[in-house]
């Protein structure tokens, strides 16, 4: 059966390089039939912060990601959480320490700094020397006598090659002696990453082990284990690095990413236009297309079609991805995701009339087609809020015509003969108009939308006339015309 997982620590909020893990892990087992496990990884207690849990599963479910096991849900293979499952471990511990393939090791941190800057002073790739692997019992009396408290160290084998193959990077190989013993349980007994993955993935039962490249070098220490236990070894498939759009590996404090899925909540894309495009980050379909929903991706997935190079993340997709989505999403979704955009720009107090919402709804249709992150709708739709208008160069050039006189005039009595301000009835004041004074298209449009929103471009006119109201567009005309 297949079983995949995504294990995170709860050190921080959902990271978009970790999201695509996930994602990755959970399409497989989707696309099998198989199950998801979502496992803390929490023993790095020094680095896990309060709510990294929550946080790290509210932005999967944001996504629209849900697991078949977890902490919240239970299984059969829990507990879920590392911290919970310490005396597994140390019964594991308890076994190679007594077949020998584990030893109780004494050096302090300060001795092991000291002994990796000798080394690598040496020009030596450092390595830890393993001079307490045969001690006698008399000698770790001596040392635990002196206040040391071990920690425990796997013995790794000598001489030996680590092969296995890998669903992305195919035979990866690494020789043993360029591993030195390893710590698997802190003086404390808390187990170490490499121990505590091991025993988790084989116990419950991990069919794939889906994770990102930085872990490969971890793969070897991990297979020396699963071989000390007999263990069965899960396939591996080591995702390719992500890159920022220079080109460059992305690291978290990289600026020219938006690193957190809460972030991009935050900003107005939408789930399932991130999922597509993190689905894109690495992976490639068979096919041309690029737009696929979540289900679509859970049928197409592959590990075959995961690529080896690394993957750049390219803003500019990203957007164009977005924008593809808002397009696609109802008119009422967007308006309830703008909504709190304008309420943080103290343009409106929610919750809005039923007519605020009408007009705003009406707003919101009009830049949707342009969105390519919800929030942009107010820098967008600043022209709607402003109490004076500016003229730009561009614009001011334009009023200098001599036909736009004429124009405003022509218009102005219209206005003043009108009751409303439908979009249709607008649409009938410049027939009229043109009837009149014989300008037509950009000669008689464009005085009319300078003088009203200050700029030059803009989406359909007798829409924003109508939303920006008769009143204001007569005043803003009545002063170019005194
Ligand atoms: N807790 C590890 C991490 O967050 C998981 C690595 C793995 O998938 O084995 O990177």
């Amino acid at each position: 059966r297949v079983r995949t997982r995504y294990a995170p620590s709860p050190t921080g909020h959902l990271h978009i390089g970790n999201a695509r893990t996930a994602l990755f892990s959970y399409l497989f087992a989707k696309k099998h039939g198989g199950d998801y496990i979502l496992r803390i990884e929490d023993t790095d207690t020094e680095r896990n912060i309060a709510g990294g849990e929550y946080s790290q599963m509210e932005g999967l479910h944001w996504l629209g990601i849900d697991w078949d096991e977890s902490i919240d849900k239970g299984g059969s293979y829990g507990p879920y959480r590392c911290l919970e499952r310490m005396d597994i471990y140390k019964k594991y511990i308890d076994q190679l320490l007594a077949e020998g393939k584990a030893y109780k090791s004494y050096s302090t941190p300060e001795e092991i700094e000291k002994e990796r800057e000798e080394q690598l002073a040496r020009g030596e790739t450092p390595k830890y020397s393993g001079w307490d692997r045969d001690l006698t019992p008399e000698q770790q009396a001596k040392l635990e006598a002196e206040g040391r408290i071990p920690s425990i160290r796997f013995r790794v084998p000598e001489g030996k090659s680590i092969i296995f193959e890998d669903a992305v990077r195919g035979t990866v190989k690494f020789d043993s002696d360029g591993i030195g013993d390893f710590v698997i349980m802190r003086p404390d007994g808390r187990p170490t990453y490499n121990f505590a993955c091991v025993i988790d993935d084989a116990l419950m039962e991990i069919s794939h082990v889906i994770r990102g490249e930085e872990h490969i070098s971890n793969t070897p220490r991990q297979l020396l284990i699963y071989e000390a236990f007999g263990f069965e070894v899960p396939q591996f498939a080591h995702l390719p690095l992500i890159l920022n759009p220079e080109g460059k590996k992305m690291s978290k404090r990289d600026e020219s990413i938006i690193q957190f899925i809460n972030q991009y909540k935050e900003l107005g894309f939408l789930p399932e236009a991130l999922v597509n495009f993190m689905a894109l980050l690495g992976w490639a379909p068979e096919v041309e297309e690029e737009i696929f929903s979540l289900a679509e991706l859970c049928q197409n997935f592959s590990l075959e079609r995961i690529s080896k190079a690394p993957a750049v993340f390219d803003t500019g997709k990203l957007k164009w991805m977005n924008n593809h989505y808002i397009k696609k999403a109802s008119l009422e979704r967007i308006v309830e995701l703008a909504l709190p955009y304008f309420e943080q720009a103290n343009r409106i107090t929610l919750p809005l009339s039923e007519i605020q919402k009408q007009w705003f709804t009406r707003l919101v249709a009009l830049y949707q087609e342009k969105l390519d992150q919800v929030s942009s709708i107010v820098p967008l739709t600043e022209i709607f809020f402003r109490s004076e208008i500016e003229y730009n160069e561009e614009a001011k050039q334009v009023l200098t015509g001599e036909h736009i006189p004429i124009v405003l005039s022509a218009f102005l009595t219209q206005l003043e003969a009108e009751e409303e301000f439908t979009p249709n009835q607008i649409k009938a004041m410049f027939k009229r108009v043109q009837k009149e004074t014989g300008y037509k298209g950009k000669q008689l449009f464009m005085p009319i939308r300078v003088v009203v929103t200050g700029e030059v471009h803009g989406p359909d006119l007798n829409e924003t006339l109508s939303l920006i109201g008769m009143e204001t567009v007569k005043q803003r005309i009545k002063r170019l015309v005194d």
